[in-house]
C-alpha cells in the first residue's frame, strides 16, 4: 500500500521534528524518517547524556565541599553504576517525551503547552534547571513560534516549571539545601512540601488556561503589542 506525502524530513534530531511542526502548521502532510533513535545526537549521545553526567559530577563536587557551606555530608563515595543508570533514565524520558510530542503534532497551542508542562514537570524531578534551559528550550522554540505562542509567555511558563522542579523529589535542589541548612531530615521536608507543590501546579494550570495573567502587565507597560 502506498501513501502520498507533501514533504519528507530525514532525521529526528534537533532540527527534524521542529521542521515537521512547521510544515504541519502549514497544513502539509509530512513524513519523518529516522534510521537510528528518536532525538538524534542531542538526546542520545550529546547534550542530554553529557549534561546529566555533569549534573552528577557537580552534585558530588558540592557535597565534598559541604564543610565550606556549613554542613557535613559524611564520606562521599561515587557509585558509577548509579550515575549511569540516572543518565540512562533521563535519556529514556527525553526520548519518550519527544515521541509523545511528535505523536501529538497537530496539537492546538493549548495541547502543546499541556504536553510541554507535563514533560518539564516529569523531567524537573530528575534534571537540574540549567540542563533543561540549555537543552530543551532551544529544541522547543521553533514549535513555539510555529504555533503562534508568545515567547515571553512561554518563558514565564518554563521558569515556573523549573521553580517547581527545584522542590520536587527526589532531586529537587532546594530540598537538599533546606535539609543541610536546617538539619531537618530530607524525608520530613519532602512530606511538608507536597502542599506547596500542589499549589504551584494549580497556579501553573491557571497560567496555562489564562495567558492574560502573564501577558497583561507587559502589554500595559508597552513591551508587547
Ligand atoms: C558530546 C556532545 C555534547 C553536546 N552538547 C550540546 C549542548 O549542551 N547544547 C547544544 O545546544 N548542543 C550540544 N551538542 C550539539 C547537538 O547535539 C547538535 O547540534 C544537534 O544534535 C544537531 O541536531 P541535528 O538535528 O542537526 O542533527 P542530529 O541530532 O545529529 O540528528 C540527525 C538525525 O538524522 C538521522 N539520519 C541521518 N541520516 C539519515 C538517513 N539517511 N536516513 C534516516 N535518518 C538519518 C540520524 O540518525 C540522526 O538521528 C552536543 C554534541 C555532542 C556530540
Amino acid at each position: 500500500m502506498s501513501e502520498r506525502f507533501d514533504a519528507v524530513v530525514i532525521g529526528a534530531g534537533q532540527a527534524g521534528p521542529a521542521l515537521c511542526a512547521r510544515l504541519d502548521r502549514e497544513g502539509l502532510k509530512t513524513a519523518l524518517i529516522e534510521r537510528r533513535r528518536l532525538g538524534g545526537t542531542c538526546v542520545n549521545d550529546g547534550c542530554i547524556p553529557t549534561k546529566t553526567l555533569v549534573g552528577s559530577a557537580r552534585a558530588i563536587h558540592m557535597a565534598r565541599r559541604g564543610a565550606e557551606y556549613g554542613f557535613a555530608a559524611g564520606e562521599i563515595r561515587v557509585d558509577m553504576a548509579a550515575v549511569k543508570q540516572r543518565k540512562d533514565g533521563v535519556v529514556r524520558q527525553s526520548q519518550e517525551g519527544l515521541a509523545a510530542w511528535i505523536g501529538g503534532l497537530g496539537l492546538s497551542p493549548l495541547g502543546f503547552l499541556i504536553a510541554v508542562n507535563l514533560l518539564f514537570l516529569a523531567l524537573g524531578c530528575f534534571i537540574d534547571a540549567t540542563t533543561m534551559l540549555l537543552v530543551l528550550v532551544p529544541v522547543l522554540l521553533p514549535s513555539v513560534a510555529a504555533l503562534g505562542i508568545d515567547p515571553v509567555y512561554f518563558g514565564v511558563l518554563i521558569v515556573f516549571n523549573i521553580t517547581i522542579g527545584l522542590v520536587t523529589p527526589p532531586y529537587g535542589l532546594l530540598l537538599f539545601v533546606l535539609a543541610a541548612l536546617t538539619k531537618i531530615p530530607l524525608g520530613e521536608i519532602i512530606r511538608e512540601c507536597w502542599g506547596l507543590i500542589a499549589s504551584m501546579i494549580a497556579a501553573l494550570a491557571l497560567l496555562v488556561a489564562f495567558p492574560g495573567l502573564v501577558l497583561w502587565l507587559p502589554r500595559v507597560l508597552g513591551y508587547l503589542k
